[in-house]
């Protein structure tokens, strides 16, 4: 008997009414043959709200109980959907992550999803039973309870489905599936009938929320058929698949795009590399993720790099800076906030120069200066000035032809 897994957001899920509506959807695939287990997010704001509730209790919580307090988000919705499916006529049990047989590596707060034991939940579905599981956690070898990131549970889905020999793993959202890029910052977006996973990769990684970037990469090794579809309406949504047909020949596939960056340029004394190796190993140990390093070595001038780093890491990036000078042999630090990203992402570069090209160009019509640029054999980063991102988002959304992409 063919099976499915079907993931809830949390916008999806955040009413009653909404929760008939997937319980709905639920009843429906199985009264069409189907063995079906649900993954559900919190409802709502929900672990926002836990999480400025901790906040309040102490603004310096320990990740650990931090994990115990938003594991209840998911708790809440699986077991009021597993009420609805039943009040359906269909029999429905909820699970936590720990009982659905999610196992994960000892880290709180960002875990990793090491290994699903799902015989308990494949026994449900053989029996009969729809399975409604929370994502977004799982526990550890020693029985603790771990989360797996904000977004995480499109990863619980897609490691539930693999784990279940799922035919494909439906995540059910507020959007009509992907777009050219975020439909709610630029209107001429257009949805995308199919996307590769190695362009999704991209998109996710470069700050769509649309897909937590762990469940594409899931999903890509397992070979796993992913769709984004509307939970509050009909519709196919977008398949995530490995070979893709070009929609009109698309160079430029997504616009992806993050707020809240900021450029640090730091100045050596010792023009050897040392001091480069020096500053990024303590960055790393001390958890700080840099995206674009730019370095520039010329014989005249002071060495310098300059990075970019997100806005909540730049407190300890001060830190780490200041409180090592002398041993990372550097005079000078200098930073810019208030920066953006924008990335355009598409497959079809790979084999088409000029792509950066037309980018620049398309920036220098609308004046907007770039401060940093990185590439990838798919992908171009650009980071620019904050107020000035869903400028340059809509002018190259146009410049790429994304505006007048069919299939909508
Ligand atoms: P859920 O709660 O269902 O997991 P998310 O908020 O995590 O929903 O993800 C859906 C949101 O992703 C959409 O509301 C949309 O604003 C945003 N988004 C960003 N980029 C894209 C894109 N390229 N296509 C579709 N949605 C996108
Ligand atoms: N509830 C979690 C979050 O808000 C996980 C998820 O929704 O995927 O990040
Ligand atoms: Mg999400």
């Amino acid at each position: 008997m063919e099976r499915i897994v079907m993931k809830f957001g949390g916008t999806s899920v955040a009413n009653p009414e909404r929760i008939a509506r997937a319980a709905q959807l639920v009843v429906r695939e199985v009264n069409s043959g189907k063995q079906v287990a649900v993954i559900v997010s919190a409802m709502g704001k929900t672990t926002d709200e836990l999480l400025s509730l901790a906040k309040e209790v102490n603004s310096a919580a320990g990740r650990r109980e931090l994990d115990m307090l938003l594991a209840t988000g998911e708790q809440v919705t699986a077991s009021l959907l597993a009420m609805a499916i039943s009040g359906e006529g269909v029999e429905a049990h909820s699970y936590t992550g720990w009982q659905a047989g999610v196992l994960t590596e000892s880290v709180h707060g960002n875990a990793r999803i090491e290994q699903v034991q799902a015989d308990r939940v494949s026994a449900a579905l053989t029996s009969g039973t729809v399975a409604v599981i929370t994502g977004f956690q799982g526990a550890d070898m020693h029985g603790e309870l771990t989360t797996l990131g904000r977004g995480g549970s499109d990863t619980s889905a897609v490691a539930i489905a693999i784990a279940l020999g799922a035919s494909i793993c439906d995540i059910y959202t507020d959007v009509e599936g992907v777009f050219t890029t975020d439909p709610r910052l630029i209107k001429q977006a257009q949805k995308l009938e199919e996307i590769s996973y190695d362009e999704m990769l991209e998109i996710a990684n470069l700050g769509a929320g649309v897909l937590h970037p762990r469940a594409v990469e899931f999903a890509k090794n397992h070979q796993m058929p992913l769709r984004v579809r509307p939970a509050h309406i009909e519709g196919e949504g977008t398949i995530i698949k490995e070979e893709i047909d070009l929609e009109n020949n698309l160079v430029v596939r997504g616009i992806a795009f993050e707020r809240d960056i900021v450029r640090i340029t730091v100045m050596y004394n010792v023009p050897y590399n040392g001091s480069l190796a020096n500053i990024f190993t303590a960055l790393a140990e001390h958890h700080v993720n840099v995206d674009i390093i730019v370095q520039t070595i010329r014989e005249d001038v002071q060495p310098s790099v300059s990075f970019s780093i997100k806005k909540e890491d730049f407190a300890e990036v001060i830190n780490v800076l200041e409180s090592n000078k002398e041993a990372l042999g550097y005079s000078r630090a200098d930073f810019e906030v208030g920066l953006a990203k924008v990335s355009i992402v598409g497959s079809g570069m790979v084999s088409n120069p000029g792509v950066a090209a037309s980018l620049f160009e398309t920036l220098r019509q609308v004046d907007i200066p770039i401060k940093m640029v990185s590439t990838s054999e798919i992908k171009v980063s650009v980071v620019i000035p904050e107020p000035e991102m869903e400028k340059a988002v809509a002018a190259l959304h146009e410049q790429f032809g994304l505006d007048a992409v069919k299939g909508k």
